[in-house]
């Protein structure tokens, strides 16, 4: 989609520090960390967000690379949290579905 920041990120037409890409997803590091490691896990198809999902399979290879990408950098042992927003409630900004992950500190909860 042609005014997704995200979309724009996939084709490189935005710089971000890409950390994981394959033909369906890519993953980055967050702007504006709110934690040591703050990743976002996108996929490659402009999915507004986590209600317009088609399939039950997007999500879960999100989630396998989150894990993978935990793993990597070195949060696995102390956890992490994955998070996906949505509406004005949850504080959804980007209108491309996108999974947080957020580690290398304790995380409260109930988040805020
Ligand atoms: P949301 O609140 O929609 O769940 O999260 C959107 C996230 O995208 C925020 O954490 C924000 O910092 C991040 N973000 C927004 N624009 C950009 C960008 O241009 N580059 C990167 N790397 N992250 C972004
Ligand atoms: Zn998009």
């Amino acid at each position: 989609m042609s005014d997704c920041i995200f979309c724009k990120i996939i084709s490189k037409q935005i710089t971000a520090k890409i950390v994981y890409e394959d033909e369906k997803a890519l993953a980055f590091e967050d702007i504006h960390p709110q934690a040591p490691v703050h990743i976002l896990i996108i996929p490659k198809e402009h999915i507004p967000d986590i209600t317009k999902i088609k399939d039950t399979e997007t999500v879960g290879y999100l989630h396998k690379i989150a894990n993978k990408l935990a793993e990597e950098k070195g949060v696995s042992d102390t956890g992490y949290r994955l998070v996906i927003n949505y509406g004005p409630h949850a504080g959804m900004a980007v209108h491309h579905l996108h999974l947080h992950l957020l580690g290398g500190r304790p995380l409260n909860w109930p988040p805020g």
